[in-house]
């Protein structure tokens, strides 16, 4: 598997620049090649990003020239909407189409004082998690800049937070959709600065975490270029069992995997890595396990999220009883970690982060499961058990 897929080139319709696809820099090159002046990217920035705007005449404070030339030449686009539903507990999921047959999908997520949005960064994985249906898809490719940076883009608009005097709804951003985002190293990078950036999304540090199953090179680059929060997907006590659930484990073993946590909280804007932790039944749920999490965990800081596993179609594999992952979270807490059980949200509309199928080529399967073929077992609410 590469270290990381190379980003596609920024999608042309014609003769025709989507602009969601330019970072900051992208826009001053833009505007620069069309002997325009750098603060004028600075104020396209913003009519994108931070107002929402698409319409190139609504950008007033640019020249009348640069707004024709813009709509001649430019397009402010987001990936197609395919599917929008929305949950009985307010979670809404949107399936959007990248083209060829592929659909990623982006869940948002309401709670009491912040609103979570899940993006995906790849179409498929090549990761190939034994417990998770994206993996199974394999990999089609990398999302462009345009693709991830869309989704947040198009989400604020249909959440309405990005008119004047509106309040945001998505105050944070996880990478825990579809993919490996550092996988798609470049893309990701960029799609985190944009939404740090103050003249477009202006989100703390602390409130975007990509997720990886410990892509070990790319952790280190991210904690150089641009460290935000970072969960990293465990699984696993012990490398016998993490090579088969995690099969990049293989690659990037274990200790080697703490040391990178290590050195990611010197940078880190939180003084904690987060641990995912998907609970498989009689698989790595035991007490027993819990303890060699503990021993691997030794003096990290960090905190865990327990997540019941979503099943799937031919997977094989059951979620823990409700009584084994209080136990083993139980084992947890009493050492001292924050630990928290994770609430399977939109479970009518099978929104779970890591549940993300996205294949529109899927959708019978998936269609059957909603009409109840398989029944998802409710789960408490998270529980803080520290
Ligand atoms: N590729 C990244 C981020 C996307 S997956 C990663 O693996 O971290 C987001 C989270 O969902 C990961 O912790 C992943 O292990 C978990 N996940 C995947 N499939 C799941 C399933 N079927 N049930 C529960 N969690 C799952
Ligand atoms: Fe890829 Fe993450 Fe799924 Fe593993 S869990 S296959 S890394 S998306």
């Amino acid at each position: 598997m590469p270290e990381t897929n190379p980003p596609l080139k920024n999608d042309l319709v014609g003769d025709r620049v989507n602009l969601l696809g330019l970072d900051a820099a992208g826009l001053v090159a833009l505007c620069a090649s069309w002997g325009e002046k750098p603060f004028r990217a600075q104020q396209l920035l913003k009519w994108i990003h931070q107002r929402g705007v698409s319409e190139f005449d609504a950008m007033t404070d640019l020249a009348r020239t640069l707004r024709e030339h813009l709509a001649a030449k430019a397009e402010i686009r987001a990936p197609a909407v395919l599917t929008d539903h929305r949950a009985a507990d307010e979670t809404r999921k949107w399936l959007l189409d990248v083209g060829e047959g592929n659909a990623v999908e982006m869940v948002f997520i309401p709670e009491t004082g912040r609103g979570t949005l899940c993006v995906s960064t790849q179409a498929g994985c090549a990761v190939d998690c034994r417990f998770c249906s994206t993996g199974k898809q394999g990999f089609s490719r990398n999302l462009r800049l345009d693709e991830v940076i869309g989704q947040l883009w198009w989400a604020e608009q249909a959440l309405g937070g990005t008119t004047a005097g509106a309040e945001r709804q998505i105050s944070n951003v996880v990478f825990m959709g579809m993919g490996e985002p550092l996988l798609n190293y470049e893309v990701t990078l960029a799609a985190v600065r944009l939404m740090l950036d103050d003249r477009a999304y202006g989100l703390s540090r602390r409130r975007v975490t990509v997720s990886t199953s410990g892509v070990i090179p790319m952790m280190d680059r991210l904690r150089e270029d641009c460290p935000v929060a970072l969960a990293v997907s465990l699984h696993a006590p012990v490398d016998s069992l993490r090579d088969q659930l995690v099969p990049l484990n293989r690659k990037y073993p274990l200790d080697q995997l703490w040391l990178a946590c290590s050195r990611y909280l010197q940078s880190a804007p939180r003084d904690f890595v987060t641990f995912e932790y998907v609970m498989l039944d009689g698989v790595n749920d035991s007490e027993a396990q819990a303890e060699q999490v503990l021993r691997w965990v030794a003096d990290l800081p960090c905190k865990f999220n327990l997540i019941p596993f979503n099943p799937f179609p031919g997977s094989g594999l059951q979620r823990s009883t409700t009584d084994r992952i209080s136990r083993f979270a139980r084992r947890l807490s009493d050492a001292g970690i924050v630990t928290t059980v994770r609430r399977t949200r939109g479970d009518d509309i099978d929104a779970a982060c890591g549940q993300l199928a996205g294949d529109v080529r899927d959708r019978t399967r998936r269609a059957e499961r909603l009409e109840g073929k398989i029944i998802p077992i409710p789960i408490e609410r998270p529980t803080a058990l520290h």
